[in-house]
């Protein structure tokens, strides 16, 4: 038996040994179509040239000088790069090592700022029902998710949560997108009213839902709408990009895309590519100054922020991402993955919906599409169909669950950006399989 603790404490896991372009090949020489990058993680595929020769020539250098000593070149570039490309004010980039720290950093940030600002009363946050914001303390806190908050409870900071912005499930009937957008939006300002404006410090959502409610992207205007709020009671907006930034949604940002901008937002994932574990945070001037000709110094570090190993990664696979050309081609991938899902499964028994933007695609799995009525065995359908997946050699990230009223079955699909047209059939087929097997 393994000596590994692993997540699903008794899993018996094929061993990965090699990669190749969108392929993972395990120890029996079995492949498996890595059609979810993992989790939305490997968007330059598993044997990038580039950021292996970025690495190796890093490496020669040097590997740690911690960041209270040295800052170091690829760091430096990396955050250079980041914020040259990042939408709006945002103008400096605090590089960790995960999605989570990016987000226990952005929550530390927000309180800081306000503080050095002289608006200490100012410490509320307010996020959205099922979302999700990563698994440490602060980051499950400020997440809305109940399967994933539930036996935590007690250890969290308050947070509170309004409607996601999921008009599969929230729009009601006859009720237009934008009606519907504004309307969702505007329970902001009603939660605001309620904690007293001057109380709350933030807004956190993610731009595009990935893990919690299957690559769900917001109705025109939300956003803009939630943007006015922010401004209108002195609250900054921190999106979480964790998973839906870097190109993924077919933009750099995917907030890009919704004409707005954010005072923090929070990247990791396609970031280091999988090549390295990385994530980092960015803020506007406005934020970084209050602080820098204030205090001087923000309180909040780990042993690898700017990890030099880390950033010359992530500066490879940023460079590629930003002078590759790969974005446009999201886009077209994404409309070419967006047509051969309605084509296999607009009819299926079991999808009441289809949707995503970019290479983030999500399929909504029903028990009955015209009562949208989800199964009632939610994680065992999820883990069904992670199983037939696997075993017809294609890698699909099914979530969902169904607990305290929030429900949704979802099977996200985020495959490497390099993926072919000839590829993208093989996933629709071994998912097509996969569901018939599962469901
Ligand atoms: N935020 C979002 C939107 C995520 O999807 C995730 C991870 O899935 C996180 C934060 C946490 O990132 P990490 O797992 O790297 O800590």
């Amino acid at each position: 038996m393994s000596s590994v603790f692993h997540r699903a404490s008794r899993a018996n896991l094929p061993t990965a040994i090699r990669g190749d372009g969108c392929y993972i090949i395990d120890d029996t020489g079995k492949r498996y179509l890595d059609a979810c990058g993992g989790a939305a993680v490997s968007c330059l595929g598993h044997s990038n040239e580039k950021v292996r020769a970025a690495m190796h020539a890093q490496l020669d250098q040097i590997a740690y000088a911690h960041t209270g000593f040295f800052t170091s070149e690829p760091t430096e570039a990396l955050a250079a790069l980041l914020v040259r490309h990042a939408p709006g004010a945002i103008n400096h980039a605090y590089i960790v090592s995960s999605g989570s720290e990016a987000i226990e950093a952005a929550i530390k940030l927000a309180r800081q700022y306000f503080l050095e600002k002289g608006e200490g009363q100012r410490h509320r946050i307010i996020a959205r029902r099922q979302s999700y914001h990563g698994n440490t303390l602060g980051a499950l806190a400020a997440g809305g998710n109940a399967w994933r908050r539930k036996q935590f409870d007690p250890l969290l900071i308050e947070a509170s949560h309004i409607a996601p912005c999921y008009a599969y499930r929230g729009q009601e009937p006859g009720e237009t997108a934008e009606a519907y957008g504004q309307r969702v939006a505007d329970e902001l300002q009603a939660e605001i009213d309620r904690l007293g404006a001057e109380s709350v410090m933030a807004f956190i959502a993610e731009p595009v839902v990935g893990a919690t409610l299957g690559a769900v992207p917001p109705v025109a205007g939300y956003f803009k709408r939630i943007r006015e709020i922010c401004d209108a009671n002195g609250i900054l907006l921190i999106l979480d990009e964790v998973m839906c930034g870097m190109g993924r949604t077919g933009s750099l940002f995917a907030c890009e895309q919704d004409g707005i901008a954010p005072d923090i937002v929070t990247i990791a994932k396609g970031l280091g590519a999988g090549y390295q574990p990385i994530g980092a945070m960015l803020c506007t001037s406005e934020i970084f100054d209050t602080i820098a000709d204030g205090s001087g110094f923000f309180q909040h570090g780990h042993t690898y922020l700017g990890h030099p190993m880390a950033t010359a990664a992530a500066l490879a696979v940023v460079t590629q991402l930003t002078e590759g050309g790969l974005i446009p081609r999201v886009q077209q991938l994404g409309e070419a993955l967006s047509a051969r899902l309605e084509t296999a499964f607009s009819d299926h028994a079991h999808v009441g919906d289809i949707r995503g933007r970019g290479l983030f695609r999500g399929l909504e799995i029903v028990a009955d599409r015209d009562s949208k009525a989800p199964f009632n065995s939610a994680r065992a359908i999820n883990k069904k169909i992670k199983a037939a997946g696997m075993e017809a050699g294609l890698m699909c990230y099914p979530m969902g669950g169904t607990i305290d009223g929030q429900h949704g079955d979802h099977v996200l699909l985020a495959p490497p950006f390099i993926i072919s047209e000839d590829q993208l059939d093989e996933v629709v087929e071994k998912l097509g399989r996969a569901l018939d097997t599962a469901l």
